[in-house]
């Protein structure tokens, strides 16, 4: 690619202090050119393949198996399960989103949908509201659809789905609704990580991007500390991501960094080294690729339930987040997200 002095400043703007954190050692991810990008999911419509996969989805909803509770609920007569979802999607809220991860926020945001109710919900979640206590209201696949056509409208480089595994059929509906009305950019599956990999196979050749979250590596760890007691956590996670790397593989953003297609992933640090994380990295270096993304995030803090937790009642500390990045590029892990590299460099210089 010819870098025009144009394509020089935007991506200096874009990118910001990640360009100087590049130079100390990340390698970049593969660029895809200006050659004309389809989403995944404009590609499945064309086969004439989209309609059968929604009609997959929402015969789930019938003995709900959505995810890993496989609650056998009929959502689609009003039955709730462990997720407490109705049949309709229920979403908190859709907006651009600028603290998500820089690929996915360029210069105009990620195109968040926070939908309501989770099947996880861990103590320590700070988004307990909307899903621990169901805030949000119901919407129709229609008004789903305008959310991702407002979003892309005031443009948003993705649409980026929060808590979707127990809405997932009414997504794929109202994905095919806005593609109709022209949306065109990525889809963004930003999951737990509590995934049945038969339903990631269903969005095949739909999602473009996931971005899922890996907690624990530990099932009594993962059981303890969210009230689904995921015990099989970890087994789940790692089945399903591994599948999502498969569909997707590493990231690929265009000239301007701004991700196309690929997976992220993030694992949170927590204290007492509960959520595993030296394990964690070495999974992904040994089963994904040592070139996948991934987010050390240092962002824990004591929210919801989690003052009842002994372990997890407090921040993590400077040396917590420290071994954790050194376990990392320890494990050769060659893209980790820009920021985590700078928060590391600001709990360095605080270190005695
Ligand atoms: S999506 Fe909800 S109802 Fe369906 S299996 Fe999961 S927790 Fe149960």
């Amino acid at each position: 690619m010819v870098m025009t002095r144009r394509r020089f400043v935007e991506s200096l703007c874009l990118m910001g202090g990640a360009t100087l954190v590049g130079a100390c050692g990340r390698s970049d991810p593969p660029t895809l050119e200006e050659a004309p990008w389809e989403p995944a999911y404009a590609k499945l419509e064309a086969q004439g393949l989209f309609v059968e996969r929604i009609e997959q989805a929402y015969e789930i909803m019938r003995a709900c198996t959505l995810c890993p509770r496989r609650c056998g609920v009929n959502r689609l007569k009003g039955e709730r399960g462990f997720c407490r979802a109705p049949a309709n999607a229920m979403a908190h809220s859709h907006q651009p989103h600028f603290g998500e991860e820089t690929p996915l926020v360029g210069q105009h945001g990620s195109g968040t949908i926070f939908f309501s109710n989770c099947n996880l919900r861990c103590v320590f979640c700070q988004n307990w509201p909307i899903a621990h206590k169901g805030l949000g209201s119901q919407i129709s696949e229609e008004e789903l659809a305008g959310m991702m056509l407002n979003l892309q409208r005031i443009g948003c480089h993705n649409i980026n789905f929060v808590t979707p595994t127990h809405v997932m059929p009414n997504i794929l509906k109202a994905t095919r609704i806005a593609l109709g009305q022209g949306l065109n950019v990525p889809l963004c599956y930003n999951t737990s990580g509590y995934e049945s990999v038969e339903m990631i196979k269903l969005l095949d050749g739909i999602v473009d991007i996931y971005l899922p979250d890996f907690k624990f590596m530990d099932g009594e760890q993962a059981s303890q500390y969210n009230l689904a007691a995921a015990q099989d956590y970890p087994e789940r996670a790692k089945e399903s991501i591994a599948e999502m790397h498969r569909q997707v593989g590493d990231l690929v953003t265009d000239y301007r960094g701004i991700a196309l297609r690929g997976l992220m992933v993030r694992h949170l640090v927590m204290p007492n080294r509960v959520a595993g994380t030296q394990e964690f990295v070495q999974w992904v270096a040994n089963n994904l690729s040592k070139d996948t993304y991934v987010n050390i995030m240092s962002q824990y803090r004591v929210a919801h339930l989690a003052y009842e937790y002994e372990s997890i009642a407090r921040a993590i500390t400077t040396e917590e987040y420290v071994e954790a990045m050194d376990w990392a590029k320890e494990a050769g892990l060659t893209h980790l997200d820009d920021r985590s590299l700078s928060q590391l460099d600001i709990f360095r210089r605080r270190m005695p």
